[in-house]
């Protein structure tokens, strides 16, 4: 997971693309790089290593000077991470960042050298993009970039710039995630919201095959198709601050202090005079008395969530649920009628994997529950019925408030479909949903009570050569939870 930028406007561009990458910094990298015009021209500088090494090469060799440009972090899939395989890559007339993966750069880069284009300087897939839409370029990029896309497979997001179209830059993406913020008389690009925040809370979602044109310091969008798009403007609801450590040392601290206030936001909206209400999310107590079966599915630590709403919800409202993993699900051939409920979690809203799901659920004529964080998101609209959770941005790796929204929502809807089916009395139900509402209190009061013997507790741990996490019930599902959190932490120490 890298970042890409883009900006087009009246500030320092180099700036700019610096100080939001600095932002998507978190998504963890090994080198990272920009491209900017000056004077009419793309200058280059990109090198191995962080941010703070590409700024002191740009210190000592030229810092370009402009108000148009595109930058990169990589997290490095072809090619290890070095100077020359960090992005931006170029053909002879463009220039290109690229997150993701091409699946097929392989014959993409065979179908160039038996056109006599064999001018490839990295071991990337990126590069060979850039050398063909190089070779496709005829002076109308978007002809151009469409034609590309049309030949590409993989997931991907890409910042482009055209060398004899100054001050403009082009974007496209497929699956990868990417925004297209708009400013006062500046725009930009950004793989996350939080990269630009600083700037604008303004941003359109770029759909799967749309292309956006930045110039001017405003943005015009074209399908696939080449048609030209209307789009919604979006506002987050988020500040700089909520998007910064506030204090913390991490990013992972601070959102595990979040978590009360995360669950109060979440759950205080859905409850009315004591009871669950989901009717807001367009879920009625005559549909949830109608479902046959239930399925869950989603990945990593969605995933877990839904493991605990399987215990939960089979509990109390006794009806059958099956949790699945996004990217099995949608190669199994599932049995989905149309009295099935398919409920995707997902934090971000566009998880490639949990996204075809929606779209397999919705062609089986099964109804669609989303539990997402992300207003707007693909699946967030896509689905017959959404329930946002309210955590904020969630920066860390490992998920802590994304994930205790997601467990709350599952009791909440647990309680009320068994109040819906009349498993449990009026008296019952609001009990368990009091219950509920002192969560937050808990959460807060446990964190307080157990923070320094977490501390003392990982000094321990973090010399101990593998962990074995043990559960059963509810446990198991939170053991599993636990241990893909580890994960990062000893991948990274290895
Ligand atoms: N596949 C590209 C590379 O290895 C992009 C990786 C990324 O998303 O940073 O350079």
């Amino acid at each position: 997971m890298c970042g890409i930028v883009g900006y087009v406007g009246h500030r320092d561009c180099t700036d700019v693309l610096v100080s939001a990458l600095t932002k998507l910094e978190y998504r963890g990298y090994d080198s990272a790089g920009i491209a900017v015009f000056e004077n009419g021209k793309i200058e280059v500088a990109k090198t191995k290593g962080r941010l703070s090494d590409l700024v002191a090469k740009m210190e000592r060799e030229g810092k370009p000077m402009g108000h148009a440009g595109i930058g990169h972090t990589r997290w490095a899939t072809h090619g290890e991470p070095s100077d020359i395989n960090s992005h931006p890559h170029s053909g002879r007339r463009v220039t290109i960042v690229h997150n993701g993966i091409i699946e097929n750069y392989k014959q993409l880069k065979q179908f160039l050298i038996d056109n006599e284009r064999n001018e490839f300087l990295s071991d990337t897939d990126t590069e060979v993009v850039a050398q063909l839409l190089d070779f496709y370029y005829d002076g109308n990029p978007i002809r151009c970039i469409r034609k590309v896309l049309h030949e590409l497979r993989g997931s991907f997001a890409l910042g482009i710039v055209f060398a004899d179209r100054p001050e403009t830059v082009y974007a496209v993406r497929c699956e990868s995630p990417l925004i297209v913020a708009q400013g006062q008389g500046e725009v930009f690009i950004a793989s996350d919201v939080p990269a630009v925040i600083k700037y604008t809370k303004d941003y359109y979602l770029l759909e799967q095959g749309e292309i956006a044109v930045l110039k001017n310091g405003a943005v015009q969008f074209c399908s696939l198709h080449g048609r030209m798009l209307e789009k919604e403007l979006h506002t987050a609801d988020w500040d700089e601050d909520s998007a910064e450590k506030g204090g913390y040392p991490h990013y992972m601290l601070k959102e595990i202090h979040e978590q009360p206030t995360a669950v109060r936001t979440t759950i205080t909206p859905r409850i009315e005079d004591g009871l669950p209400s989901l009717s807001e999310c367009g879920i009625t107590p005559e549909m949830l008395r109608e479902f046959q079966n239930i399925f869950i599915v989603a990945c990593g630590t969605a995933m877990h969530a839904g493991m605990v709403g399987k215990y939960v919800i089979e509990k109390q409202a006794r009806v059958s649920v099956t949790v699945d993993i996004a990217s099995e699900f949608r190669y199994r051939d599932p049995l989905l009628t149309s009295k099935d409920l398919v409920i995707i979690i997902s934090q971000s809203g566009e998880t490639a994997d949990s996204k075809a799901v929606l779209n397999l659920a919705k062609q089986m004529g099964a109804k669609t529950l989303a539990i997402v964080n992300v207003k707007g998101s693909s699946i967030a609209r896509e689905a017959d019925m959404v329930i946002y959770t309210h955590a904020g941005p969630e920066i860390a790796v490992a998920s802590t408030k994304a994930y205790m929204v997601q467990l709350s929502v599952m009791y909440l809807l647990a309680f009320e479909m068994a109040y819906a089916k009349g498993l449990i009395n009026k008296k019952k139900c609001a009990q368990l949903t009091s219950e509920l509402v002192k969560m937050p209190q808990i959460i807060e009061d446990t964190i307080e009570s157990v923070v320094d013997m977490c501390q003392y507790v990982s000094t321990k741990l973090i010399t101990a050569d593998s962990l074995l996490y043990i559960g059963r019930g509810l446990d198991y599902a939170l053991s599993m939870e636990g241990s893909l959190k580890l994960r990062p932490f000893q991948i990274s120490r290895r």
